[in-house]
C-alpha cells in the first residue's frame, strides 16, 4: 500500500498522459502486457541502457523490451545504418538488396532455414507459418501448447484459445508433457489432421520456461511420424545461441521444419519472418502456378533491412552473444541462490529470466500450468519495489537483458533483489 502510494505521488505526469489517452485508446492502452494499475509509467527517452519516464525519474531497464530491445537503446551502429538509410528514402515499393542481404545473414544464422520471407512482426511470422504448414500438408489442425504465446493473435490459457486468436482449429497440450501430446494426436486420428505443432523452444512471455530436451525431441518424432509440421517458434529465443537460437542446441535430424523470428533481428525497427524448409518454402515462389501469395507493404521495409543487418553483422558478434547467455546464466544462478527457501522463484534460460511469486519450487515449474497460483499481489509489489528503487522490469516479472547493460548494473540490480528478500521476508 505504501508502495504505491509512493507511486502515485511520484508520476503525475505519467498520470496525466494515461488519462488523456484514455479519451482515444481503451483503457488508454494499445499494447495489452503494457497496462498495470492504478497507471502505467510512460517513457520519455532512452539511452543506453537507461529509461527516463516523463516526471524526470531514471530508470536500468531489464525489460529490454520484452526481448526486441537487445541492442540497448542508442547502438551507434545502428543509428548510423538507420540514418544512412533514411537518407536514401523511406520506402521504394520495389525489391532492393537490402533484403537478400538480411535474409542471408539469418538463413546462415540457422541451419534449419533454407529460405525464408519478411513479416512486420513475429504475429505475422506465427500466421504465415500456420498457413504455409496448412498449404503443405492439406491438413488442418494447430497443435499448441496451454500459457504458449505467439503473438496478439495466438494466446492459450487455462486450456482455452483467446477470443481474439486467429480462428484455427486448435488442440491444446500441455508442454514438457509429452503424453498429453501424444495423447491428443491419437483422438485426431492418429494426427491425421495434424497440420503443424507450433511450440516455442522456451515459454517466453508465458513465465520463462524452458523446454526440456526430451520434449523437443519427442515433439520432433511425433510430428515426422505423423507428417505434421513442426515449427519452433524462436521470435524471442533467437537470442540465445548466436549460431541459431535453443534448435541449434539440438542434434541436427532434430531440428524444426519451419522457424519463427522477430524482435531484435529487425535491429529494433518493427520485424518478423519465417522461414525453413526449402520444400515448404518454395509454396511461396511467385513463379509457380498457384503459388501461396503473401505480400505486405513494409515486409521489405529499407529501415528495418538495414538496422537488421547492421545489428546482425556489426554488433551482435559470437562474442558479444556468448557472454550475454553467459551473464544471464550467471545472474539468474544468483537470484536463484538468494531466494531460495522464498516463494520467490526466477526461470528462464540465457538472458530471458522471469521473477514468479508461488507455492511451488523451482524444479516443478515446468509448465505455465504450474503457475496458475502464482501470487499476484506479491509480484504486484515486487514490480513496485523495482521500480521505486530504480528499475524497470515487466509487471509479471519478465526480464530481458540487453548488450547495453554493464557489469555493476547487475550487481546493483541483484543487491536491489536483495534487499526486497529482506524487506518483505514476512510475506516471502
Ligand atoms: N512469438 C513469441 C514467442 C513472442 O514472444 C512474441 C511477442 O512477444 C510473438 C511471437 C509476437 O511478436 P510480435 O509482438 O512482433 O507480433
Amino acid at each position: 500500500d505504501q508502495l504505491a502510494e509512493v507511486y502515485k505521488t511520484s508520476n503525475p505526469r505519467s498520470e496525466t498522459i494515461y488519462n488523456a489517452a484514455t479519451e482515444v485508446l481503451p483503457g488508454g492502452n494499445t499494447r495489452s502486457v503494457l497496462f498495470y494499475h492504478p497507471y502505467p509509467l510512460s517513457m520519455k527517452s532512452a539511452e543506453g541502457s537507461r529509461l527516463k519516464d516523463v516526471d524526470g525519474h531514471d530508470y536500468v531497464d531489464f525489460l529490454g523490451e520484452y526481448t526486441a530491445g537487445l541492442y540497448g537503446h542508442s547502438e551507434q551502429i545502428i543509428i548510423n545504418a538507420i540514418t544512412e538509410a533514411a537518407k536514401k528514402g523511406l520506402s521504394f515499393g520495389s525489391q532492393h538488396e537490402g533484403e537478400s542481404v538480411l535474409a542471408a545473414l539469418v538463413g546462415n544464422r540457422f541451419p534449419s532455414i533454407d529460405l525464408l520471407r519478411f513479416t512486420n512482426s513475429g504475429t505475422e511470422a506465427t500466421l504465415m507459418a500456420i498457413s504455409a504448414a496448412k498449404a503443405y500438408t492439406g491438413k488442418k489442425k494447430v497443435l499448441v501448447f496451454d500459457g504458449a504465446y505467439h503473438g496478439g493473435a495466438f494466446t492459450f490459457k487455462g486450456g482455452k484459445s483467446s477470443p481474439v486468436n486467429a480462428p484455427h482449429e486448435y488442440l491444446i497440450a500441455k508442454f514438457n508433457d509429452l503424453d498429453s501430446v501424444k495423447a491428443l494426436m491419437q483422438a485426431n486420428g492418429n494426427a491425421g489432421h495434424v497440420a503443424c505443432i507450433l511450440v516455442e523452444p522456451m515459454i517466453g512471455s508465458g513465465g520463462a520456461i524452458p523446454g526440456e530436451r526430451a520434449f523437443l525431441e519427442g515433439l520432433r518424432k511425433a510430428a515426422t511420424a505423423s507428417d505434421a509440421v513442426l515449427i519452433f517458434d524462436e521470435v524471442m529465443t533467437s537470442r540465445m545461441h548466436q549460431g541459431g537460437g535453443i534448435q541449434s542446441q539440438l542434434p541436427s535430424d532434430l531440428r524444426p521444419d519451419i522457424t519463427t523470428l522477430g524482435k531484435y533481428i529487425g535491429g529494433g525497427m518493427s520485424f518478423g519472418a519465417f522461414g525453413g524448409k526449402r520444400a515448404i518454402m518454395e509454396l511461396f515462389d511467385p513463379r509457380r502456378p498457384n503459388a501461396l501469395s503473401h505480400a505486405g507493404t513494409f515486409n521489405n521495409n529499407v529501415l528495418t533491412m538495414s538496422a537488421g543487418r547492421a545489428g546482425l553483422e556489426e554488433v551482435f558478434t559470437p562474442r558479444r552473444a556468448a557472454r550475454l547467455h553467459d551473464r544471464g546464466e550467471a545472474l539468474r544462478r544468483t537470484l536463484q541462490r538468494l531466494s531460495h527457501g522464498t516463494l520467490m522463484k526466477v526461470t528462464g534460460y540465457g538472458s530471458i529470466m522471469c521473477f514468479h511469486f508461488t507455492q511451488t519450487a523451482l524444479e516443478k515449474i515446468r509448465s505455465p500450468g504450474d503457475l496458475s497460483e502464482d501470487d499476484k499481489v506479491l509480484s504486484g509489489v515486487f514490480h513496485l519495489f523495482m521500480l521505486a528503487n530504480g528499475y524497470y522490469v515487466a509487471r509479471r516479472g519478465f526480464v530481458a537483458l540487453s548488450l547495453a547493460l554493464q557489469e555493476d548494473e547487475l550487481e546493483a540490480f541483484t543487491r536491489t533483489v536483495q534487499d526486497f528478500l529482506q524487506s518483505h521476508s514476512q510475506l516471502l
